[in-house]
């Protein structure tokens, strides 16, 4: 291993000279598939893990239901006080972890801490939370009664994630899921399993200290076969899943065939629209860091660019000079803000998606290429690319599909109801911002004529949202809401109380049944 990769491995206690289990139940194992861990910057193999066999998945489901039981007549703000401490154990390791983030899914370092600083600000947010998780008192239509809306812990929740956010996509459910008195089981992306099993070791730590079932935050890594049957599973009330449209399609109708929950977080073609009247030197970089930041890799990476056609030559000749700024390199290294690909199918990806904008004659302002990065020539490397589609027909697959990618789409428009036509024309629908600074814009854009995304800035980018609102898309987004907000309470069971403290049994609605 190079001393590159080992000094983060050792620094998180993660062995570098034998195979790694990649299973936590209690107890780490795994006696699955052995999948590598490679690094998108170097082709390095980073680990061997021992990934989740069936009988493995189903041994920890019965471990989460078990710790569920115990866990759930924890009194909330005990659970709190476990996830303050899970807070200060991130905390200690936070550079560490946003290192190996860097090191395994190829993000700049500032991105991969600011993913676990994510995690330690939720479990923050569910402290409070969790001397928060309030019912309601609701007004009884009968002398005598009295209506409760009781929250009651749910039983097993399964999150399935993404490989974008390895880290803070975990936090936002684990952090809500435990403050509501859940047993967590996780089934990260099969291609950044190491840091999900060193995430798993800090909470374990916590959980053990505190005499409480490890599997309370259980870990299963592999691919497809491990997350079908979690998802199948009856095991499990609720299903909290970030990942493409494709699959959260199969995974949606699979939870529902089953009556079961599901939060589902999928893919995003978000947008942002400068009026005339915007103030450029908020707006150029804005859209830079969100469609160049991850490598354009976010849900929430600006992939449609709609410019006003006053401003439009201006803005582009702006925008160049900062993508022609851009040095690609080691995403380790301070002074990079362009790092790998995750994938080489993630390249294959970047390159037939240049190959059709080619085919319908647009214009590739800048980009179109693969990187040569010396020496990091087993890296992933592609160049942001800018590009002016021909045509504005939204449903034309360049512009109504997300292209997981540095690629930005561009078209020029006349009156900003146009655009928000156009904003509003795609399948999904997770985020989108406006750079203007009249009052009335804002107005439209935020209202019943608005966009119609989950989430809807205003001379803020697409992407780069906080923990405090909800997180989320609509339409073929899957209309999940994640971390802050009114979030929580899509993991509890709520149920309606009424309770009859007087002599008489009245029943509602006046109904006589007397015989
Ligand atoms: P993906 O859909 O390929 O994989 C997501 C997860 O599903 C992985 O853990 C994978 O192993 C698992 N999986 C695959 N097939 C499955 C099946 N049949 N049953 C159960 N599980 C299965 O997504 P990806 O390539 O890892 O991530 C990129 C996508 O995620 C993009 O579309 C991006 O927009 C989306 N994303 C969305 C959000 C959001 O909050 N909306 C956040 C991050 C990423």
């Amino acid at each position: 291993l190079s001393s590159r990769a080992s000094g983060i491995l050792s620094a998180l206690n993660i062995p570098t000279n034998q195979e790694i289990s990649g299973v936590y139940d209690g107890q780490w194992k795994g006696s699955g598939e052995v999948v590598e861990s490679v690094c998108p910057t170097t082709g390095e193999i980073l680990a061997r893990i021992n990934t989740a066999s069936p009988a493995d998945v189903s041994g920890a489901l019965t471990k989460s239901r078990e710790a569920y039981l115990q866990f759930r007549d924890v009194p909330a703000p005990r659970r709190g006080e476990i996830l303050r401490q899970i807070r200060e154990g991130l905390a200690i390791k936070r550079e560490e972890l946003g290192a190996l983030v860097t090191l395994e899914m190829g993000k700049i370092r500032t991105e991969g801490v600011g993913e676990v600083q994510e995690f330690i600000d939720i479990c923050d947010y569910a402290v409070g939370l969790s001397r928060m998780m309030n019912g309601r008192v609701v007004a009884s239509e009968r002398p005598g009664h009295t209506i409760l809306e009781v929250p009651n812990p749910l039983g097993v929740v399964a999150v399935l994630s993404a490989f974008n956010f390895p880290v803070a996509v975990y936090g936002w459910n684990l952090a809500l899921s435990l403050a509501a008195g859940n047993a967590t089981i996780w089934k990260p992306s099969p291609t950044t399993p190491l840091t999900s099993i060193a995430v798993t070791s800090i909470v374990a730590k916590v959980l053990e200290k505190n005499n409480l079932p490890g599997a309370l935050a259980g870990l299963v890594t592999g691919g497809q076969p491990v997350g079908e049957v979690l998802v199948g599973s009856k095991e499990v009330e609720l299903v909290s899943f970030t990942g493409s449209e494709r699959v959260g399609r199969i995974v949606g109708q699979a939870v529902v065939s089953r009556f079961g929950k599901s939060i589902l977080e999928l893919g995003g073609n978000n947008a942002s629209i400068v009026m005339p009247d915007a103030d450029l030197s908020l707006a150029v970089p804005g859209v830079f860091f969100g469609a160049v930041g991850t490598a354009g890799q976010r849900c929430t990476s600006t992939r449609r660019l709609f410019l006003h056609r006053d401003i439009a030559d201006e803005f582009l000749e702006r925008l160049q000079k900062l993508y022609s700024a851009l040095k690609p390199g080691d995403p380790l290294e301070s002074d990079i803000l362009l790092g790998p690909m995750h994938t080489p199918a993630a390249v294959n990806l970047y390159k037939s998606t240049i190959d059709y904008l080619r085919s319908i004659d647009a214009d590739i302002l800048f980009g179109g290429k693969e990187y040569d990065v010396t020496p990091y020539d087993g890296g992933n490397f592609v160049q942001p690319t800018i590009a002016v589609p021909k045509s504005v027909d939204m449903s034309d697959r360049i512009w109504s599909t997300e292209t997981f990618a540095p690629i930005l789409n561009v078209a020029i428009f006349d009156e900003l109801e146009e655009a928000i036509r156009w904003n509003n024309a795609v399948p999904q629908g997770l985020s989108s911002s406006l750079w203007t600074r009249d009052l009335r814009n804002v107005g439209k854009w935020t209202g019943p004529s608005g966009s119609d995304a989950g989430i809807v800035n205003v001379n803020a980018g697409t992407s780069g949202a906080e923990i405090g609102a909800s997180f989320g898309g609509n339409k073929s987004t899957g209309w999940g809401r994640e971390s802050g907000g009114d979030a929580w309470k899509q993991y509890v069971r709520w149920s309606a109380c009424t309770i009859n403290f007087s002599n008489e049994a009245p029943l509602a609605q006046g109904v006589n049944f007397n015989v």
